[in-house]
Protein backbone atom coordinates (compact mmCIF):
# COMPACT_ATOMS: atom_id res chain seq x y z
CA UNK A 1 0.00 0.00 0.00
CA UNK A 2 1.59 3.56 -0.99
CA UNK A 3 0.56 6.70 0.52
CA UNK A 4 -0.38 9.17 -2.56
CA UNK A 5 -1.68 12.55 -1.20
CA UNK A 6 -3.98 12.35 1.45
CA UNK A 7 -5.34 9.11 0.98
CA UNK A 8 -4.39 5.82 0.22
CA UNK A 9 -4.13 3.88 -2.98
CA UNK A 10 -3.62 0.35 -2.79
CA UNK A 11 -1.86 -2.30 -5.18
CA UNK A 12 -3.45 -5.50 -6.06
CA UNK A 13 -1.78 -7.45 -3.41
CA UNK A 14 -4.28 -5.82 -0.57
CA UNK A 15 -6.25 -8.67 0.92
CA UNK A 16 -10.44 -8.17 -0.09
CA UNK A 17 -12.45 -6.51 2.29
CA UNK A 18 -14.12 -8.49 5.41
CA UNK A 19 -17.15 -10.54 4.42
CA UNK A 20 -19.66 -8.39 5.37
CA UNK A 21 -18.04 -5.40 3.96
CA UNK A 22 -18.15 -7.48 0.79
CA UNK A 23 -21.69 -7.79 1.21
CA UNK A 24 -22.42 -4.41 1.18
CA UNK A 25 -20.46 -3.89 -1.98
CA UNK A 26 -22.24 -7.00 -4.01
CA UNK A 27 -25.66 -5.58 -2.62
CA UNK A 28 -24.86 -1.73 -3.84
CA UNK A 29 -23.17 -2.91 -7.06
CA UNK A 30 -26.35 -5.14 -7.70
CA UNK A 31 -28.66 -2.23 -6.79
CA UNK A 32 -26.20 -0.17 -9.35
CA UNK A 33 -27.03 -2.97 -12.17
CA UNK A 34 -30.77 -2.26 -12.24
CA UNK A 35 -30.59 1.45 -11.21
CA UNK A 36 -27.98 3.29 -12.92
CA UNK A 37 -29.07 6.28 -14.91
CA UNK A 38 -27.33 6.55 -18.68
CA UNK A 39 -25.19 8.97 -18.85
CA UNK A 40 -22.38 9.75 -21.53
CA UNK A 41 -19.62 9.64 -19.88
CA UNK A 42 -20.61 6.08 -17.95
CA UNK A 43 -20.54 4.70 -22.40
CA UNK A 44 -16.81 5.90 -22.43
CA UNK A 45 -13.67 4.70 -20.59
CA UNK A 46 -11.68 7.54 -22.75
CA UNK A 47 -9.47 9.24 -19.91
CA UNK A 48 -9.70 12.13 -21.65
CA UNK A 49 -13.74 12.44 -22.07
CA UNK A 50 -13.58 10.92 -18.63
CA UNK A 51 -11.46 14.34 -17.00
CA UNK A 52 -14.09 16.10 -18.98
CA UNK A 53 -16.89 15.09 -17.19
CA UNK A 54 -15.59 14.89 -14.07
CA UNK A 55 -14.45 18.59 -14.41
CA UNK A 56 -18.02 19.89 -16.05
CA UNK A 57 -19.81 18.11 -12.67
CA UNK A 58 -18.12 19.63 -10.38
CA UNK A 59 -20.38 22.85 -8.94
CA UNK A 60 -22.81 21.77 -12.13
CA UNK A 61 -25.83 19.84 -12.08
CA UNK A 62 -25.98 16.74 -14.34
CA UNK A 63 -28.87 17.98 -16.58
CA UNK A 64 -26.62 21.02 -17.37
CA UNK A 65 -23.45 18.76 -18.30
CA UNK A 66 -24.68 16.86 -20.83
CA UNK A 67 -25.21 19.37 -23.66
CA UNK A 68 -21.98 20.69 -22.84
CA UNK A 69 -20.12 17.41 -22.35
CA UNK A 70 -21.34 16.43 -25.63
CA UNK A 71 -20.39 19.77 -27.79
CA UNK A 72 -17.46 20.16 -25.94
CA UNK A 73 -16.62 16.79 -27.50
CA UNK A 74 -17.78 17.18 -31.01
CA UNK A 75 -15.88 20.90 -30.82
CA UNK A 76 -12.87 19.06 -28.78
CA UNK A 77 -12.42 15.40 -29.43
CA UNK A 78 -9.51 14.70 -27.69
CA UNK A 79 -6.04 15.75 -25.46
CA UNK A 80 -4.46 17.18 -29.29
CA UNK A 81 -7.77 19.50 -30.36
CA UNK A 82 -8.33 20.62 -27.24
CA UNK A 83 -4.65 21.61 -26.55
CA UNK A 84 -4.18 23.63 -30.14
CA UNK A 85 -7.42 25.53 -29.63
CA UNK A 86 -6.93 29.21 -28.75
CA UNK A 87 -7.92 29.87 -24.92
CA UNK A 88 -10.84 32.16 -26.26
CA UNK A 89 -12.53 29.49 -27.65
CA UNK A 90 -12.20 27.13 -25.22
CA UNK A 91 -14.04 29.54 -22.66
CA UNK A 92 -16.63 30.20 -25.02
CA UNK A 93 -17.55 26.93 -25.37
CA UNK A 94 -17.81 26.74 -21.25
CA UNK A 95 -19.54 30.03 -20.93
CA UNK A 96 -22.52 29.32 -18.65
CA UNK A 97 -20.86 26.43 -16.67
CA UNK A 98 -19.28 29.17 -14.55
CA UNK A 99 -16.00 28.55 -12.22
CA UNK A 100 -13.79 29.52 -15.94
CA UNK A 101 -11.00 28.37 -13.49
CA UNK A 102 -12.08 24.36 -14.40
CA UNK A 103 -11.82 24.77 -18.42
CA UNK A 104 -8.32 27.21 -18.47
CA UNK A 105 -7.65 24.12 -16.20
CA UNK A 106 -8.57 21.55 -18.68
CA UNK A 107 -6.55 23.57 -21.50
CA UNK A 108 -3.57 23.31 -19.96
CA UNK A 109 -4.08 19.54 -18.75
CA UNK A 110 -4.52 18.60 -22.33
CA UNK A 111 -1.36 20.58 -23.44
CA UNK A 112 0.39 18.69 -20.70
CA UNK A 113 -0.79 15.40 -21.58
CA UNK A 114 -0.14 16.36 -25.38
CA UNK A 115 3.05 17.09 -24.74
CA UNK A 116 4.09 14.16 -23.55
CA UNK A 117 6.02 11.46 -25.57
CA UNK A 118 3.26 9.32 -26.74
CA UNK A 119 0.73 12.45 -26.11
CA UNK A 120 -1.00 9.98 -23.54
CA UNK A 121 -2.18 10.18 -20.02
CA UNK A 122 -0.84 7.07 -18.29
CA UNK A 123 -2.69 4.47 -15.96
CA UNK A 124 -0.73 6.32 -13.44
CA UNK A 125 -2.75 8.17 -10.07
CA UNK A 126 0.14 10.48 -9.52
CA UNK A 127 0.60 11.47 -12.79
CA UNK A 128 -3.48 12.26 -13.27
CA UNK A 129 -3.14 13.68 -9.81
CA UNK A 130 -0.26 15.97 -11.11
CA UNK A 131 -2.89 17.64 -13.76
CA UNK A 132 -3.58 21.17 -13.38
CA UNK A 133 -6.86 21.38 -11.04
CA UNK A 134 -7.11 17.42 -10.62
CA UNK A 135 -7.71 16.87 -6.49
CA UNK A 136 -7.84 14.10 -5.15
CA UNK A 137 -11.39 12.96 -5.84
CA UNK A 138 -10.72 14.11 -9.80
CA UNK A 139 -8.03 11.58 -9.97
CA UNK A 140 -9.62 8.65 -7.99
CA UNK A 141 -12.49 9.34 -10.35
CA UNK A 142 -10.52 8.68 -13.72
CA UNK A 143 -8.09 6.28 -12.32
CA UNK A 144 -10.79 3.91 -11.19
CA UNK A 145 -13.37 4.95 -14.16
CA UNK A 146 -10.91 5.27 -17.16
CA UNK A 147 -8.11 2.73 -15.85
CA UNK A 148 -10.01 0.56 -13.46
CA UNK A 149 -7.12 0.86 -11.04
CA UNK A 150 -8.36 0.61 -7.91
CA UNK A 151 -8.62 3.86 -6.29
CA UNK A 152 -10.99 5.43 -3.35
CA UNK A 153 -13.35 8.58 -4.22
CA UNK A 154 -15.18 10.63 -1.98
CA UNK A 155 -17.51 13.49 -3.39
CA UNK A 156 -20.13 15.46 -1.92
CA UNK A 157 -22.75 12.59 -2.57
CA UNK A 158 -20.35 10.03 -1.75
CA UNK A 159 -19.36 12.18 1.51
CA UNK A 160 -23.14 12.15 2.22
CA UNK A 161 -23.46 8.19 2.05
CA UNK A 162 -20.55 7.35 3.86
CA UNK A 163 -20.77 9.93 6.48
CA UNK A 164 -24.36 8.09 6.67
CA UNK A 165 -22.85 4.39 6.82
CA UNK A 166 -20.41 5.41 9.68
CA UNK A 167 -23.02 7.76 11.56
CA UNK A 168 -20.18 9.96 11.10
CA UNK A 169 -20.44 13.42 13.92
CA UNK A 170 -17.58 14.88 12.84
CA UNK A 171 -18.06 17.65 10.25
CA UNK A 172 -17.13 16.44 6.57
CA UNK A 173 -15.53 19.56 5.79
CA UNK A 174 -13.09 19.99 8.19
CA UNK A 175 -9.91 17.91 8.01
CA UNK A 176 -10.34 14.97 10.70
CA UNK A 177 -13.91 14.42 9.58
CA UNK A 178 -12.35 14.13 5.84
CA UNK A 179 -9.75 11.63 6.91
CA UNK A 180 -12.24 9.72 8.21
CA UNK A 181 -14.24 9.22 5.25
CA UNK A 182 -11.38 8.72 2.60
CA UNK A 183 -10.56 5.93 4.98
CA UNK A 184 -13.69 4.78 4.80
CA UNK A 185 -13.71 4.69 1.14
CA UNK A 186 -10.97 2.67 1.05
CA UNK A 187 -11.54 0.25 3.44
CA UNK A 188 -14.67 -0.74 1.58
CA UNK A 189 -13.16 -0.92 -1.79
CA UNK A 190 -13.11 -3.99 -3.13
CA UNK A 191 -9.61 -5.78 -4.18
CA UNK A 192 -10.06 -6.14 -7.64
CA UNK A 193 -9.90 -2.66 -9.65
CA UNK A 194 -12.47 -3.48 -12.42
CA UNK A 195 -15.13 -4.33 -9.30
CA UNK A 196 -13.61 -1.11 -7.37
CA UNK A 197 -14.78 0.71 -10.63
CA UNK A 198 -18.65 -0.48 -10.11
CA UNK A 199 -18.05 0.23 -6.67
CA UNK A 200 -17.23 3.58 -7.06
CA UNK A 201 -20.02 4.53 -9.70
CA UNK A 202 -22.44 2.71 -7.42
CA UNK A 203 -21.70 4.39 -4.21
CA UNK A 204 -22.03 7.92 -6.48
CA UNK A 205 -25.39 6.77 -7.66
CA UNK A 206 -26.44 5.73 -4.42
CA UNK A 207 -25.67 9.17 -2.95
CA UNK A 208 -26.83 11.34 -5.97
CA UNK A 209 -30.52 9.51 -7.00
CA UNK A 210 -31.55 7.94 -3.35
CA UNK A 211 -29.17 8.75 -0.15
CA UNK A 212 -30.00 12.30 -0.72
CA UNK A 213 -30.09 15.30 1.95
CA UNK A 214 -32.67 15.84 4.27
CA UNK A 215 -34.82 12.33 5.05
CA UNK A 216 -33.97 10.12 2.66
CA UNK A 217 -36.25 6.96 1.36
CA UNK A 218 -34.11 4.57 3.51
CA UNK A 219 -36.79 1.61 3.02
CA UNK A 220 -35.46 1.37 -0.45
CA UNK A 221 -32.10 1.36 0.37
CA UNK A 222 -29.60 -1.42 -0.61
CA UNK A 223 -27.36 -1.03 2.34
CA UNK A 224 -29.58 -0.16 5.03
CA UNK A 225 -28.58 -3.51 6.85
CA UNK A 226 -25.10 -1.84 7.22
CA UNK A 227 -26.00 1.85 8.02
CA UNK A 228 -25.44 2.81 11.35
CA UNK A 229 -27.26 6.76 10.87
CA UNK A 230 -30.31 4.48 9.97
CA UNK A 231 -30.38 2.12 12.56
CA UNK A 232 -29.59 5.27 15.18
CA UNK A 233 -32.15 7.05 12.84
CA UNK A 234 -30.09 9.74 12.75
CA UNK A 235 -29.95 10.07 8.78
CA UNK A 236 -31.73 13.42 8.41
CA UNK A 237 -28.50 14.76 10.76
CA UNK A 238 -26.06 13.25 8.68
CA UNK A 239 -23.50 14.80 7.05
CA UNK A 240 -22.34 17.50 9.82
CA UNK A 241 -21.20 20.27 7.93
CA UNK A 242 -19.21 23.22 10.09
CA UNK A 243 -21.39 26.24 10.00
CA UNK A 244 -22.03 28.31 7.08
CA UNK A 245 -19.30 31.03 6.39
CA UNK A 246 -21.54 34.39 6.72
CA UNK A 247 -22.91 36.00 2.93
CA UNK A 248 -20.51 38.99 1.97
CA UNK A 249 -22.25 41.87 -0.05
CA UNK A 250 -20.29 43.13 -2.96
CA UNK A 251 -21.77 46.06 -5.06
CA UNK A 252 -20.41 46.03 -9.15
CA UNK A 253 -20.68 49.10 -10.68
CA UNK A 254 -20.65 48.90 -14.51
CA UNK A 255 -21.06 50.96 -17.47
CA UNK A 256 -23.87 50.37 -20.09
CA UNK A 257 -21.75 52.35 -23.01
CA UNK A 258 -23.31 52.55 -26.33
CA UNK A 259 -21.84 54.00 -29.68
CA UNK A 260 -24.31 52.91 -32.38
CA UNK A 261 -24.91 49.26 -32.94
CA UNK A 262 -21.89 48.40 -30.70
CA UNK A 263 -21.43 48.51 -26.66
CA UNK A 264 -18.42 48.67 -25.01
CA UNK A 265 -16.92 45.58 -23.58
CA UNK A 266 -13.42 45.11 -21.05
CA UNK A 267 -11.93 42.11 -20.39
CA UNK A 268 -11.83 40.71 -17.30
CA UNK A 269 -8.10 40.46 -15.92
CA UNK A 270 -9.07 39.22 -12.31
CA UNK A 271 -8.82 35.49 -11.43
CA UNK A 272 -12.67 34.81 -11.17
CA UNK A 273 -13.19 35.53 -14.91
CA UNK A 274 -9.87 36.33 -16.35
CA UNK A 275 -10.54 36.53 -20.23
CA UNK A 276 -13.80 37.00 -20.27
CA UNK A 277 -15.78 39.45 -21.87
CA UNK A 278 -17.76 41.78 -19.46
CA UNK A 279 -19.55 45.32 -19.09
CA UNK A 280 -16.88 47.94 -18.05
CA UNK A 281 -15.97 48.37 -14.03
CA UNK A 282 -16.73 51.87 -13.85
CA UNK A 283 -13.61 53.99 -12.91
CA UNK A 284 -15.45 56.41 -10.35
CA UNK A 285 -18.65 56.12 -8.39
CA UNK A 286 -21.98 57.17 -10.54
CA UNK A 287 -23.08 60.30 -9.94
CA UNK A 288 -25.26 60.79 -7.00
CA UNK A 289 -28.92 60.43 -7.58
CA UNK A 290 -28.39 58.53 -10.99
CA UNK A 291 -30.49 56.08 -10.96
CA UNK A 292 -29.19 52.50 -12.15
CA UNK A 293 -30.81 51.33 -15.28
CA UNK A 294 -30.89 47.69 -14.31
CA UNK A 295 -29.63 45.82 -11.29
CA UNK A 296 -29.26 42.27 -10.66
CA UNK A 297 -28.00 39.94 -8.17
CA UNK A 298 -25.71 36.62 -8.18
CA UNK A 299 -24.12 34.54 -5.79
CA UNK A 300 -20.12 33.76 -6.14
CA UNK A 301 -18.71 31.57 -3.47
CA UNK A 302 -19.71 32.68 -0.14
CA UNK A 303 -20.65 36.85 -2.20
CA UNK A 304 -23.65 37.90 -2.80
CA UNK A 305 -22.97 40.46 -5.42
CA UNK A 306 -25.16 42.86 -6.56
CA UNK A 307 -24.67 44.30 -9.93
CA UNK A 308 -25.59 47.95 -11.10
CA UNK A 309 -25.31 49.19 -14.85
CA UNK A 310 -25.50 52.90 -15.00
CA UNK A 311 -25.73 54.49 -18.94
CA UNK A 312 -22.28 56.29 -19.03
CA UNK A 313 -20.80 58.36 -21.98
CA UNK A 314 -17.73 57.03 -24.30
CA UNK A 315 -14.67 57.14 -23.05
CA UNK A 316 -12.00 59.42 -24.75
CA UNK A 317 -9.55 56.81 -24.60
CA UNK A 318 -10.26 52.82 -24.15
CA UNK A 319 -8.45 51.54 -21.27
CA UNK A 320 -6.30 48.58 -21.90
CA UNK A 321 -8.60 45.20 -22.36
CA UNK A 322 -11.45 47.45 -23.81
CA UNK A 323 -13.06 47.14 -27.26
CA UNK A 324 -15.72 48.00 -29.21
CA UNK A 325 -17.84 45.10 -29.79
CA UNK A 326 -21.16 44.98 -32.89
CA UNK A 327 -24.01 43.51 -31.64
CA UNK A 328 -23.45 40.88 -34.28
CA UNK A 329 -20.15 39.97 -32.95
CA UNK A 330 -21.66 39.57 -28.60
CA UNK A 331 -22.83 35.98 -29.83
CA UNK A 332 -20.02 34.68 -30.62
CA UNK A 333 -17.82 36.35 -27.38
CA UNK A 334 -17.54 34.18 -24.64
CA UNK A 335 -18.65 36.28 -21.50
CA UNK A 336 -19.44 35.90 -17.96
CA UNK A 337 -23.29 34.81 -17.18
CA UNK A 338 -24.50 37.81 -15.69
CA UNK A 339 -23.38 40.09 -17.42
CA UNK A 340 -23.96 38.58 -20.79
CA UNK A 341 -27.46 38.48 -19.06
CA UNK A 342 -27.62 41.68 -17.96
CA UNK A 343 -26.54 42.87 -21.60
CA UNK A 344 -29.50 40.89 -23.23
CA UNK A 345 -32.21 42.48 -20.94
CA UNK A 346 -30.22 46.04 -21.67
CA UNK A 347 -30.74 45.23 -25.67
CA UNK A 348 -34.57 44.44 -25.60
CA UNK A 349 -36.74 46.80 -27.62
CA UNK A 350 -38.22 48.69 -24.82
CA UNK A 351 -35.09 48.63 -22.53
CA UNK A 352 -34.13 52.14 -20.75
CA UNK A 353 -32.40 54.05 -23.42
CA UNK A 354 -28.50 55.20 -22.36
CA UNK A 355 -28.22 58.41 -21.08
CA UNK A 356 -25.80 59.81 -18.91
S1 LIG B 1 -30.07 3.53 4.79
FE1 LIG B 1 -30.74 5.62 4.35
S2 LIG B 1 -29.16 6.93 5.25
FE2 LIG B 1 -28.31 4.87 5.13
S3 LIG B 1 -27.21 4.83 3.19
FE3 LIG B 1 -29.26 4.06 2.78
S4 LIG B 1 -30.48 5.85 2.13
FE4 LIG B 1 -28.58 6.59 3.10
Amino acid sequence: MSRLGSFMVSTPSIPSPPAALAGLSDALREWFAGNARDLPWRRTRDPYATLVSELMLQQTQVATVIPYFERWLRRFPDWTALAGAPEAEVLKHWEGLGYYARARNLHRAAQAVAARPDGKLPADWTVIRALPGVGDYTAGAVASFAFGLRAPLVDANVARVLARLMNLAEPVDAPAGLRALWAEAERLLPADGEIAREHNAALMELGAVLCRPGEPPCLLCPVRRWCAAYARGTQARRPVKRPRRRVVELTENCGWIRSGDRVLLEQSRGPRWKGLWRLPLLGRSPAAGQPPLATATYPFTHHRVTLRVFAARPPRALREGQAWMASDALAAAAMTSPHRRMMERLLQPGAPAPEA
